[in-house]
């Protein structure tokens, strides 16, 4: 009988467990994704850029004489009336981790089981599934350093390569046509702008993965933090929607490390900061939602979406070159260098003291490479109230930090067109994305600070000692 392959964040053809599993049972194998609310539930940018790799895999399936097929609504009826109409008996998925997912999975498997069919979920999002490593007490990690150190040299499955050729059923299910579920349609921003900033799919992964870590892991050390650079793999978004996977590039980086390359080590240690993003989720999928560390739930945390303070961060506009050249590089290109991602973290919860969630669902809405583990992780870090996390008395000064990584001010440049006589093309970029409504010219006078570097310093730390944090 026909095998189901249940597509969602596994949107390739290589190194695929449930895929592998469903060639092995022997009979056509039909690839499914189903827009249920998990993917309405998506931000903007997310959604769009899904569409973009929905749009790619179909193109590779129909290579190998194969189809993607699309349906919506509740993903068991979906599978269910799909295993009504083609006879399949077996349904395969790879695996997720945060609670909303899990909850669905085991729903479907123990429903699907029922109905007499072969369900079955497989690893290949991750690494090392959330289970599998533990502390020396047999509880789950909260720190970063000694995960690391217990999964450092752990070799991982051997990619497998894409199959040249797919069994087809003799007749297809129908499918949705992708145009009709207008996964753009909330992006507000222009998406014709944010368009040549995507690298989609899985070929295009590959080659950056060996472009990456062939020719500049060896600088990453030097060139990883300093934004004007492209001195990371960008692979996150790939990543994200698993248009390669992560033991891919881990092997690829482990085969670095051997070659002697310099940054070989600090990136693979990149990819498990994101092992441990999930491993938190899954272990805490409060991580989520709420403070980590609950005493937070005290401290006087704005959230009011009105205050022109916090409107001024969004737009990248508050008068600090740093953070607002990091804010309008999300909105042209849909990604942030992970410094500016820092920096503007810092800034929204310490100089405005405005709730990480605020930060962390704004990502949520313009990141093209939004992930539920790594989003929640980042925002409670910089805040200081998740695990690991920096200290909240620990407050970045943008200032400095631009002197220290972008001292030649290259960054400000290519994102903040106001003040300059001939700006940049990607300065310039910024207002063809931006909604009408916000009512911004490159020939706008650029702002004063909303709020005085050491003033909001200030602020933040007496609020932070006066609950004797
Ligand atoms: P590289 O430096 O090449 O690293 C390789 C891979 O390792 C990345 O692709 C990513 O998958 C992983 N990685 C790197 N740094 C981190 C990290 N700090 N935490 C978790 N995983 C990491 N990353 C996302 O993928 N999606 C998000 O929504 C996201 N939101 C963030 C929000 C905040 C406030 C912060 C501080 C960080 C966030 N990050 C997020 C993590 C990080 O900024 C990005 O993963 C990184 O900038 C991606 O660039 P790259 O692919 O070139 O990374």
């Amino acid at each position: 009988t026909s095998t189901l392959l249940w597509l969602r964040r596994d949107l390739r053809l290589s190194n695929h467990p449930a895929l592998c599993a469903a060639l092995e049972r022997g009979g056509p194998v039909i690839p499914v994704f189903i827009r249920d609310g998990a993917v309405d539930g998506l931000g903007a940018a997310a959604k769009w850029r899904l569409g973009l790799s929905l749009d790619h895999l179909a193109q590779r399936l129909g290579e190998r004489g194969s189809r993607l097929i699309l349906r919506h609504g509740d993903a068991l009826d979906v599978l269910r009336a799909l295993v009504r109409e083609t006879g399949a008996g077996a349904v395969r998925w790879s695996r997720l981790y945060d609670s909303e997912a899990i909850e669905r999975d085991k729903a479907v498997k123990a429903a699907l089981s029922e109905d007499g069919i072969d369900a079955q979920s497989h690893a290949g999002h991750l690494l090392f599934e959330p289970w599998t490593v533990e502390t020396q007490q047999g509880e789950h990690y909260k720190v970063f350093t000694p995960m690391w150190r217990a999964v450092k040299d752990c070799d991982v499955a051997a990619p497998l390569s894409a199959p040249s050729d797919l069994p087809r059923p003799a007749d297809w299910p129908k499918s949705d046509a992708l145009e009709d579920w207008r996964l753009g349609a909330a992006m507000e921003r222009g998406a014709q702008v944010c368009l040549p900033h995507q690298r989609v799919g899985e070929d295009a992964a590959q080659e950056r993965l060996e472009w990456f870590t062939t020719d500049a892991i060896d600088r990453y050390l030097t060139t990883r933090d300093k934004p004007p650079f492209d001195g990371t793999s960008g692979l996150s978004e790939n990543l994200t929607l698993g248009e390669i996977s992560p033991a891919q590039c881990w092997r690829a980086g482990m085969r670095a490390l051997h070659e002697g390359a310099k940054g070989a080590e600090q990136w693979l240690k990149e990819l498990v900061w994101r092992e441990f993003a999930y491993h938190l989720l899954y272990h805490t999928p409060r991580i989520a939602t709420r403070n980590w560390r609950e005493k937070w739930d005290a401290f006087p945390w704005k959230d009011d979406e009105r205050a022109a303070e916090i409107k001024a961060w969004k737009q990248g506009r508050t008068g600090v070159p740093f953070v607002d050249a990091a804010m309008r590089e999300m909105y042209v290109t849909g990604k942030m260098h992970n410094r500016g991602r820092m920096i503007v973290a810092s800034y929204l919860t310490k100089h405005l003291m405005t709730h990480w969630r605020v930060g962390q669902e704004w990502f949520a809405e313009h990141l093209t490479d939004w992930d539920p583990a790594s989003n929640a992780l980042g925002w409670q870090w910089a805040a200081g109230s998740g695990p690991d996390a920096a200290p909240f008395f620990r407050i970045f000064n943008p200032e400095t930090q631009l002197g220290k990584f972008d001292p030649e001010g290259r960054y400000v440049r290519a994102w903040i067109a106001e003040g300059q006589d001939d700006p940049s093309e990607t300065a310039l970029a910024y207002f063809d994305a931006i909604p009408r409504r916000w009512n911004m010219a490159p020939t706008d006078v650029y702002p004063d600070p909303v709020v005085g570097l050491k003033e909001g310093r200030e602020r933040a730390l007496a609020a932070y000692e006066a609950r004797a944090f």
